[in-house]
């Protein structure tokens, strides 16, 4: 062969293949052999790949070629060749693809696979950096590739997987696909070893829909397990197949396997993880579910099967249906398609509710493992109900922030007084037990749900309603309709002594006054129903936006028209501050204590809710006021 006609050019790897080699070559020893699982997992990607290309009607190089993957051993020279027949790479691709790491994210898994290498050969399938495991075996790997393009010219890559490779051009003799030699470490000699290649290829590689051969023999025999019957399947089998569609170490949590006859025919096999998916937030459009057209796979994570929110989701959708030479952009546009991906979601969720039904506690594990994504379902407004019955909220009713609560178990609950359902946001149960805004509902004896994630915003204010009762956030609730409600028992002993006639009337001067010194602020200030303990507190006017939204909002840059939302200052008369004001207000309606009070109370009300902008004045203040109260301390107590 003519190989040696290109001059050979060197080239740097770049800083974060260089650490990623320095990990796998230096710090890890253990699960060495998926070395073989990624290199057969890239193979099988390019022969998905030209098939794709195929479909499309793009020219092909020696189309005579089966698709296939060729594992040849040479135990004398400790060598191993993997070959297959698949897209191949240009040099461009070459360099772009195999010494760089491009992806985002990149920074934050060679930290946390430093930082836990037990996990790390997980991790780097699941991230997308298989290639370079190889080096954690070889002490020399050279690739020849060539193109599936006529006129691209072959290359072949070479490096010892430390500081750079070689990269030249051979011969016009290569044929169409790619080759890995490995030249094997001391250390690694077993993998030149037959038995040992094949049970690796057995155990991680099973499920390719290639053939692969070790010699003559074909290893992959596996036939399509989600067209079986499901009493003909162990539950091995599924947690065998689950494992190598999701690199997952564990098995699953749940096995969805569904066949569906009328009106569209399919089957699904669809697995849901003990664990969510430490990448999905870096790395969150890598999902979705194996398309197979009459057992032929069609696309490797078809997004379009599945909704976002269900992302969680691994598994393989199979159609007699779909044409066979269908491509991906006509996809979506096909029927048959469309109505496989609703009625897939269907199946999910209709799974969901028969678990959370039946099996309670098993549906909370699922609730802390996936919530977090499933909650984004709330854009699916064909799904509203089904997926208003799947949601988990705590609630002043749990006995702690662990237990969870469901819509209609919230609803069994209700007053028959009661007309809707009431939530409050805040950081933690710590944080909303403790808010003003609650006290009344205590007193009430009626449940909050309680909202620490600030998705659950978007949620309640997409759902609006369930059942017949509107989602009400307990600053916007008519305190008018709330009064209608009895106190509990134990709320009513804490009464307050009445005011005087005379006392009231000055109690509303104090209440213009307060209204004169927060201005603008406020549009009114008025008497407390709501307050119990706390001498004072802000709500939005009725049907205003919840502060936590007006929050979120803010936070996003959506804060448009927003100065205009409306702020009433409830003052709580039976509180011992408020009582003592009066007096003060009594003796001298301009004292300037009067003033500083309520400032501090309105800027400790927004600092509760999360929207005091300036810190400064209100910590000025305080330390004043300690400064004044530590005179009266020391006297009280005689202290020189
Ligand atoms: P990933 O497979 O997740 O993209 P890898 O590190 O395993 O990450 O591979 C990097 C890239 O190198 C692949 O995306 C592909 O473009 C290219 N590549 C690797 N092996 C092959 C092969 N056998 N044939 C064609 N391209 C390949
Ligand atoms: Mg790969």
């Amino acid at each position: 062969m003519g190989e040696s006609q290109g001059t050979a050019e060197k080239f740097q790897f770049k800083a974060e293949v260089k650490q990623l080699l320095d990990i796998l070559v230096h710090s890890l020893y253990t699960s060495r052999e998926i070395f073989l699982r990624e290199l057969v997992s890239n193979a099988s990607d390019a022969l998905d790949k030209l098939r794709f290309e195929s479909t499309k009607g793009a020219e092909i190089a020696n189309k005579e070629l089966p698709s296939e993957i060729r594992i040849t051993l040479d135990e004398k020279e400790n060598k191993l060749i993997i070959a297959d027949t698949g897209i191949g790479m240009s040099k461009e691709e070459l360099i772009n693809n195999i010494g760089t790491i491009a992806k985002s994210g990149t920074s934050e898994f060679l930290k946390k696979i430093a930082q836990n290498k037990d996990q790390a050969t997980n991790l780097i399938g699941k991230f997308g950096v298989g290639f370079y495991s190889v080096f954690m075996v070889a002490k020399e790997v050279v690739i020849k590739t060539k193109s599936y393009q006529k006129d691209v010219p072959a290359i072949e890559w070479k490096s010892d997987g430390t500081g750079d490779y070689e990269i030249r051009e051979i011969g016009d003799d290569v044929k169409r696909g790619t080759t890995i030699e490995i030249f094997l470490k001391e250390d690694s000699k077993e993998f030149a070893e037959k038995y040992r290649v094949e049970s690796t290829i057995k155990k991680h590689s099973n499920f390719v829909s290639f053939p692969i051969f070790v010699g003559d023999e074909r290893i992959n025999t596996i036939a399509a397990i989600w067209r079986e019957p499901k009493s003909a399947i162990k539950k091995e089998q599924y947690n065998e197949f689950y494992k190598f569609l999701s690199y997952d170490q564990e098995d699953p949590m749940d096995v969805i396997h569904k066949s569906v006859d009328a009106p569209i025919q399919f089957s699904s096999l669809m697995f849901i993880p003990k664990k969510a998916d430490e990448f999905f937030w870096m790395d969150r459009e890598n999902y979705g579910l194996d398309l197979y057209v009459k057992r032929v796979l069609i696309q490797h994570k078809n997004k379009e099967l599945l909704p976002e929110y269900l992302s969680f989701v691994k598994g393989v959708v199979d159609s007699e249906d779909i044409p066979l030479n269908i491509s991906r952009e006509t996809l979506q546009e096909n029927a048959v398609f469309s109505k496989i991906a609703s009625n897939v979601t269907s199946q999910i969720l209709s799974y969901l509710k028969d678990k959370a039904e039946k099996n309670p506690e098993e549906y909370v594990e699922f609730w802390n493992s996936h919530g977090k994504i499933f909650k984004l379902g709330y854009g699916d407004f064909t799904n509203h109900e089904k997926f208003s019955e799947l949601l988990r909220f705590n609630s002043s009713e749990c006995k702690d922030e662990k237990e969870l609560t469901s819509l209609s178990q919230y609803v069994s609950r209700m007053k028959d007084e009661q007309k809707e359902i009431y939530y409050l946001s805040g950081n933690s149960r710590d944080a909303v037990l403790m808010d003003p805004h609650l006290e009344i509902f205590k007193s009430k004896g009626l449940e909050v749900l309680f909202m620490y994630d600030p998705a659950d915003e978007f949620v309640v204010n997409s759902l609006r309603k369930y059942k017949d009762f509107d989602l009400k956030s307990v600053d916007t609730v008519d305190m008018k309709e709330l009064e209608k409600i009895k106190d509990v028992e134990d709320a009513k002993e804490e009464k307050k002594e009445e005011l005087s006639k005379d006392d009231e009337n000055t109690f509303k001067a104090l209440r213009s006054k307060i209204k004169d010194i927060l201005g603008d602020r406020v549009t009114e200030v008025r008497e407390s129903i709501r307050l119990k303990s706390s001498p004072s507190c802000i709500v939005a006017a009725d049907d205003a936006m919840s502060a936590q939204m007006q929050k979120i909002l803010k936070m996003t840059n959506q804060s448009m028209g927003m100065g205009s939302q409306k702020k009433i200052f409830e003052v709580n008369k039976d509180h011992k501050l408020i009582r003592n004001m009066l007096k003060v207000y009594k003796a001298n309606n301009d004292d300037q204590y009067i003033a500083d009070v309520v400032e501090q109370l309105y800027e400790s009300a927004l600092l509760l809710e999360g929207s005091l902008e300036d810190p400064h004045n209100l910590v000025n203040r305080i330390n004043k006021s300690l400064e004044a109260s530590s005179d009266w301390y020391t006297s009280i107590n005689k202290i020189d």
